[in-house]
Formats: structure tokens, C-alpha cells, sequence
């Protein structure tokens, strides 16, 4: 099976901090992928690393055929707008728009349009169908997290990154979550890198890595900020 994403000694500093140095790793495409470690350890770095939104020091980190460190900032953007879907810890919602608003973000300064039937299957297998003129701020944390990944999947991209998207979930919600979310996914064959430092929810994944084994950075846990 090809891979979605491709690390090789992937150097990463703010500075004169280093952060990352991460000698091999890899995710399979459509692979389910739990990357845990503790806070500060530099889950969040890594995915802005793969999200196109930092860039690396040196190394290799290619996301299906594409080296990221080749493309120019124009480039990165038009990667990222066209291949991956973030989900974050507090969602991102913007609180004056509503439900349907807000799924359809990624597409505002885009050229091209969603295909309505695609939009209402999604926003019917997440279960928004009631909510879609809602404001958002008239949601439950559940369902501003449906929200979440309605936006982050309207796109169909070829990976989703989530960072520590269910922290404010109990147990029963967080599985729940999840399981709509690797649903959608396996539907798309979508890869997903979901980064915490909680590793309860570790076996509903396809498989789990450890971010402080493949970093040579060594962390220091005075650092946490
Ligand atoms: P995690 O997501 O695992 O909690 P982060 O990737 O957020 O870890 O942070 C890793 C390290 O990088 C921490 O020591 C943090 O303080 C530092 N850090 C994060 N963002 C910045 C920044 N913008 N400038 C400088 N240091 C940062
Ligand atoms: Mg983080």
C-alpha cells in the first residue's frame, strides 16, 4: 500500500529550541493513526510540520508524492487547501456564522463549489440535519465537534490531522465521536493522524506511535508550557 506520509529526519526549531528530530516515520494511506505524548512534547508542531503551516529545518517529509519542502508558500497553501482537513482541540467554529456556515468555510475564496448532494449526506450521517441555520453557539460541545468534522471533511481530503479533538469529552462521547469520524473516513479511504496525550481511547485506532520514541530530541518535561 502506498504511504500518505513519508517523515525522514524531519528537524523542526523555534529558534534555538529544538523541537523535533524524528528519524523515521510513516502512515499508510487510509491507515487510522494514534500519535500520543505528553504535553509539550510537540504533537502540535508535527501537525502544523504536515499541515504546510510550518516548515522544517531540514529532512524529508512527503505527503503522498509531494515533498512539502519543495513547494513555495503559494504552493503550500494550495497543498493544503486541496489535501488536508484539520480538526482542532477547541474546533475553531466561527460563533456568528451558523451550523451550515461554518461547514462551508473552506470553500469561501475558492473557485470551485461543493456538490450540494455530497453536503447533505454528510450533514445527515453526522446528524445535523436539524441544525444546519442554527448559530453555532446554540450547540451542544458534541455536536460543535459534528460541526468540526463536517468542516474538515467537506473537502474530501486525502488526510485528516486532529489535534486532541475529544479532550472535552467523557468517555462514552469521545467514542462515539470517533467512531463517526473513522466511519466517514473508511467510506473515503481518508488517512488520519489523530495526535493526544490521552492513550484511553488508543485501541479504537488502526494503530498507535509513540512521538517520544521516534523523536532524538530528548524531551524535558520542565518545558511543558
Ligand atoms: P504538544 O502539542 O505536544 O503539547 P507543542 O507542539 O505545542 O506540544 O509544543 C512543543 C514545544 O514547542 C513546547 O516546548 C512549546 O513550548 C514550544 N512551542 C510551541 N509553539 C511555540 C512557538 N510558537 N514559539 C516557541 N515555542 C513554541
Ligand atoms: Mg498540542
Amino acid at each position: 500500500m502506498s504511504s500518505a506520509i513519508e517523515i525522514s529526519n524531519l528537524k523542526f526549531s523555534y529558534g534555538q529550541h529544538a523541537i523535533l528530530d524524528i528519524d523515521e516515520l510513516k502512515v499508510k494511506a487510509g491507515e487510522i493513526v494514534f500519535l500520543y505524548g505528553p504535553s509539550g512534547s510537540g504533537k502540535s508542531t508535527l501537525l502544523e510540520l504536515i499541515a504546510g503551516v510550518l516548515r522544517a529545518q531540514g529532512g524529508v517529509l512527503k505527503i503522498g508524492t509531494q515533498n512539502l519542502a519543495e513547494l513555495d508558500s503559494a504552493g503550500l497553501d494550495s497543498y493544503r487547501a486541496g489535501n488536508v482537513g484539520y480538526i482542532f482541540q477547541s474546533f475553531n467554529l466561527i460563533p456568528y456564522l451558523s451550523v451550515m456556515e461554518n461547514i462551508l468555510l473552506p470553500f469561501l475564496f475558492q473557485k470551485t463549489q461543493p456538490d450540494l448532494n455530497e453536503v447533505k449526506n454528510l450533514i445527515s450521517d453526522l446528524g445535523l440535519k436539524d441544525h444546519i441555520n442554527k448559530p453555532v453557539t446554540e450547540l451542544s460541545v458534541g455536536q460543535q465537534q459534528r460541526v468540526a468534522v463536517a468542516r474538515a471533511l467537506i473537502k474530501k481530503p486525502n488526510i485528516i490531522l486532529a489535534d486532541e479533538p475529544t479532550s472535552a469529552l467523557d468517555y462514552d462521547h469521545r467514542e462515539k465521536f470517533l467512531k463517526i469520524l473513522f466511519d466517514l473516513c473508511r467510506k473515503n479511504n481518508t488517512t488520519v493522524l489523530f495526535v493526544s496525550h490521552d492513550r484511553s481511547i488508543e485501541k479504537l485506532f488502526d494503530r498507535s506511535i509513540s512521538l517520544i520514541e521516534h523523536n532524538r530530541v530528548q524531551f524535558s518535561p520542565t518545558e511543558v508550557s
